[in-house]
């Protein structure tokens, strides 16, 4: 099955014309492009030789910059306009960046996304991340022959819409032309062909260079489905070569690494970072600083010692896989195998650890700094439609759950967590008052039951709606997220069909940790909700019952004795007061219950009343 026709009306593809797709894997630390050359998959090196480009740009005087390896080599020397894992700042704004302070850059707070003044002038991360795709695009074109026709480039599984949102920008920024964002793991699964004919459970580990990604997929019938996502956006490599630089400081009495001066310190955890690389292929690393008092201090690392200063940083990554694993309602028996991603998977203590937590020989074969990139090069290739017609179906799923705001502030989840994707689901709403011609529709996003608590994604209304009694319109809202994440929101009146529609564009920046923590205190807050939940549904049902009357009263006030009338007043004046001295969900219901009694016989006279209204002038037997 064809995902996506790409050609034309009228220029339909020659049967044999190949047309040039890559897969570009755009990581925090490295980014690749890879494409499909004879069947085979392979990553397009530079002018040098070298696969991996670093994603680093460095902004010059006047508008030029530097990008990759050159960038690199001038971190320590120009900081400030050398932009390091800019993947980070991706739809963030400087809110959601907790640690923006520690960086070297000097953000622009912006109301989309953060921005970074370089002496070349401001730069969003989406403009850093284009200079990165132009460059990897001018790579392959050089090497093809030929202009690209489409690109799939690889994302997180948790990125959230305005993440992906950013990705796509740059891409268009860097005249790329995007068939589809894949998901990181679902594109290493590809690479390993997991889904030629394999049916199976598998989860896909990936420790980069500052983030750690977990993710469980299920195969079958060549149909991938993300089952789970899970991971710590703040662990990667990185914190191996900070572990072994504290340890070094502390072999030497230097007082911790943040007592050195800048170059020293980068240059310890440079030295620190080569040493761990060594180490997965030496029985033994030694490591050297020169300090600015002309001291030198040397030390040696064994696998042994870095076991013992990695322990923790693993020991998180099995905690993110277990929570994953819990998430997918699954046992690690359940898995028919993992997968390693990420140059940090490279490590042996790493590739022990998993092989014990999994019970299962880790798949690795395919170097790991390239797997993401050679399965998007599979799947743009199938996407440009050079396919050999079994293209796969691919299905991911969404970070939080997404939902509308209803009475009370409360959240009515539509689509839960963790919901395969491409997905649709509709729900229906009706009014809450007599003659409501409009309803606003407000879509947040979380998982906490009260809207305070959530993101607001967007709002809209839906106008037009026939006046009626409370509760007789049928409203119709579909939540609709398309195969790369990204969500659109219709509400549809059902016996008029009047229609009203947003897409939600999404506001940039939601941190994956923020991602974290609303789910945390989702849990935590669980009980706290529940409590919440039923004094909100309590004191809507107390509201309309109260409305109800209101409007009752307004048509029959005269089937009622004045007793009858001060009663049900009474009863009424109490409700009220329970609402407005906001009183416990007890109190609530307990007045509710006396004003239903206090209307009980008012409903059966009015009932009667409007029985005999319809068969006034009726002669009986024309009732049948
Ligand atoms: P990202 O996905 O974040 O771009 P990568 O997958 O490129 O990251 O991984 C980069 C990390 O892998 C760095 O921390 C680097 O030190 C680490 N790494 C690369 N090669 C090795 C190796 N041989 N042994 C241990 N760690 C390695
Ligand atoms: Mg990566």
């Amino acid at each position: 099955m064809a995902l996506l026709q790409i050609s034309e009306p009228g220029q339909s593809a020659a049967p044999h014309q190949h047309r040039l797709a890559a897969g570009i894997d755009l990581g925090t630390t490295h980014s690749l492009i890879a494409t499909v050359q004879s069947a085979q998959a392979r990553c397009l090196p530079d002018d040098e030789g070298r696969l991996l480009l670093p994603s680093v740009v460095r902004y010059l005087p006047g508008g030029g910059l530097e990008l990759g390896h050159e960038a690199r080599e001038q971190q320590a020397e120009d900081p400030r306009n050398t932009i390091v894992s800019v993947k980070r700042f991706m739809g963030r704004r400087l809110a959601d960046l907790p640690a923006a302070g520690a960086l070297p850059y000097d953000f622009v707070d912006g109301p989309g996304m953060v921005g970074l003044a370089t002496v070349a002038g401001e730069r969003s991360p989406v403009q850093v991340s284009a200079d990165i795709l132009t460059a990897l695009r001018e790579r392959a074109e050089f090497t093809l022959g030929g202009p690209l026709a489409g690109v799939v480039i690889t994302v997180p599984a948790y990125f959230d819409d305005a993440q992906r949102q950013a990705t796509k920008d740059a891409a268009t920024l860097a005249g790329l032309n995007v068939l589809r964002l894949l998901n990181e793991p679902t594109a290493a699964a590809i690479a390993y062909g997991l889904d030629q004919g394999s049916e199976g459970t598998f989860a896909i580990y990936d420790l980069g260079g500052g983030t750690f990604d977990i993710s469980v997929l299920h195969l079958s019938r060549g149909v991938f489905e993300v089952l789970a996502t899970g991971g710590d956006s703040a662990l990667g490599g990185d914190d191996f070569d900070h572990a072994i630089a504290e340890w070094f400081c502390g072999e030497h009495g230097l007082g911790g690494l943040s007592a050195l001066p800048p170059a020293a310190q980068r240059a310890l955890l440079a030295e620190a970072r080569r040493a761990k690389e060594a180490l997965s292929s030496a029985p033994e690393a030694a490591l050297a600083l020169a300090m600015p008092d002309g001291r030198r201090c040397e030390a040696r690392l064994t696998p042994a010692q870095l076991a013992e200063l990695g322990q923790p940083l693993i020991a998180r990554t099995l905690a993110a896989c277990r929570r994953a694993l819990r998430d997918a309602k699954l046992g690690a028996q359940d898995l028919s195998g993992v997968v390693l991603v990420g140059g940090s998977t490279r490590m042996p203590l790493v590739r022990e650890a998993v092989r014990q937590h999994f019970g299962h020989e880790p798949l690795c074969d395919i170097d790991p700094d390239q797997v993401v990139a050679l399965g998007a090069a599979l799947q743009a290739d199938a996407l440009a439609g050079n396919g050999r017609g079994d293209e796969w179906l691919l299905l991911d799923v969404c970070p939080l759950s997404l939902g509308l705001e209803t009475m009370g502030g409360l959240v009515e989840k539509v689509i839960p967590r963790n919901t395969t994707l491409p997905a649709a689901r509709a729900q229906e709403f009706t009014t809450f008052k007599d003659g409501q011609t409009a309803m606003a529709v407000h879509v947040v996003q979380g998982e906490r039951e009260s809207v305070a608590d959530c993101r607001s994604l967007a709002r809209f209304t839906l106008h037009g709606i026939p006046p009626a009694a409370a509760g007789a319109a049928r409203i119709r809202v579909t939540f609709q997220i398309d195969a790369d994440g990204l969500l659109s929101v219709s509400a549809r009146e059902l016996t008029t069909g009047v229609e009203a529609h947003v897409e939600v564009k999404p506001t940039y920046g939601l941190a994956d940790a923020q991602i974290a923590g609303m789910l945390q205190a989702a849990i935590g807050a669980s009980q706290a909700d529940m409590q919440l939940r039923m004094l909100r549904e309590a004191q809507v049902d107390a509201r309309r019952l109260l409305d109800a009357t209101e409007s009752a009263l307004a048509q029959d006030a005269a089937l009622l004795s004045p007793t009858e009338l001060a009663a049900i007043r009474q009863a009424m004046f109490a409700v009220a007061d329970a609402l407005e001295t906001q009183s416990p969900v007890a109190d609530v219901k307990a007045a509710s219950t006396a004003l239903s009694a206090a209307t009980e016989s008012f409903a059966a006279q009015r009932m009667n009343a409007s029985i005999q209204r319809a068969l006034a002038g009726r002669a009986l037997d024309t009732l049948a």
